[in-house]
């Protein structure tokens, strides 16, 4: 199948499969538009007088193309492959954007002992998702992993430094994140008093709606697209989830998913699905991705040490699904078909 199809089927999945506002009637419906950026569905709603907020949906799409340019690993002509291909050791000055976000996942993947890790993409490219469809040989595995090591990667004088060669960056897991967030400032900042930005399993809202009704979730059954389970707003603004069900392919039995484990250079083991809160999207959207790498223990251990980070983990069990949750959220959550 053409990548481009393959990419927009399963765009089309994730449309059924992310989070969704609970389409319980709301007294006063919000003004929706839905368009596809960043390879993914991207669903704005916004609450208020529609002659006023109409025109705003142009400038947050526009936030979207603009991430995208700034951190794809596709391009060829942006700062990312600038970074990747100076000479080893020299600081390449680059947008305060690409270092904030760049900065933010060093953090996380020092928090996380590596389990997110942005200079993944030798590995990522060699997995090739959404096209892939048989896994790689061992050798080209150990391979590419000798290219990743978030070590080797440093902010310093407005710039970014690699410290060795070959290193690849892979902004997947935080730039859609960084997106949502850009674009609610772009319409807190334009006047849009109450919204709410999906984009492909990250969401974040903001203000009052005007009906005065509380906001409410619903996050994907990971593995039955039927079904999902309400949460209730727990009072921080974004949300992420990061599921085996969105890219993989099975062989032999097994499924073979894009959320790898930088230790072993496979599909990380013991998670299904981890949906994270958080004060910004860009952090639920690392942290989703990383709390899915580290499984239920270490997972929840690392959500837990944040007063405001909370984490939902399903994993499956030779009894069936079970979800594991820090204190914050458990038993706020709840299963509905
Ligand atoms: P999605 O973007 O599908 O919602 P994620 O936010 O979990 O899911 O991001 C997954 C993407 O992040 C992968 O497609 C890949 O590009 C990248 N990635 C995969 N594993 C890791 C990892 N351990 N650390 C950092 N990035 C990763
Ligand atoms: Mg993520």
């Amino acid at each position: 199948m053409g990548a481009i199809i393959k990419r927009v089927l399963f765009a089309l999945v994730a449309l059924a499969l992310v989070l969704w506002l609970m389409p319980s009637p709301e007294p006063v419906p919000p003004v929706r538009e839905d368009r596809m950026a960043l390879g993914t569905l991207v669903t704005i709603k916004l609450y208020g007088d529609e002659n006023k907020i109409r025109p705003l949906f142009a400038g947050a799409y526009a936030e979207f193309e603009r991430v995208d340019s700034l951190m794809s690993r596709y391009r060829t002509d942006g700062d990312v492959a600038r970074i990747e291909s100076a000479e080893l050791g020299r600081v390449v000055a680059c947008s305060p954007e690409l270092l904030q976000v760049l900065q933010r996942s060093l953090y996380w993947a020092r928090e996380s002992a590596g389990a997110f890790d942005p200079t993944i993409g030798a590995l990522t490219r060699l997995w090739d998702f959404p096209d892939v469809e048989v896994a790689p040989d061992s050798a080209s595995i150990v391979a590419a992993l000798a290219q990743v090591g978030y070590r080797a990667l440093h902010i310093e004088d407005g710039g970014a430094r690699l410290g060795r060669a070959g290193i690849h960056l892979d902004l997947g897991a935080a730039a859609k994140g960084f997106a949502v967030d850009r674009a609610v400032a772009y319409l807190q900042a334009a006047g849009a008093e109450a919204g709410l930005i999906e984009a492909g399993g990250d969401i974040r809202y903001w203000g009052e709606k005007p009906d005065g009704s509380v906001w409410r979730f619903g996050v994907q059954h990971p593995r039955n697209p039927q079904k999902y389970f309400e949460v209730e707003d727990i009072g921080i603004v974004a949300i992420a989830t990061s599921g085996d069900y969105e890219q993989y392919f099975e062989q032999d039995g097994m499924r073979y998913h894009h959320i790898l484990d930088p230790a072993s250079g496979w599909p990380a083991v013991g998670t299904i699905s981890a949906t994270i809160w958080a004060q910004t999207a860009m952090d639920a959207d690392i942290l989703a991705t990383a709390v899915f790498v580290l499984g239920p223990e270490r997972g929840l251990e690392l959500a837990e040490q944040w007063p405001e980070v909370e984490a939902l983990i399903f994993t499956e069990g030779t009894d069936g699904l079970q979800s594991r949750a820090t204190s914050g959220i458990q038993s706020r959550f709840r299963f509905v078909e």
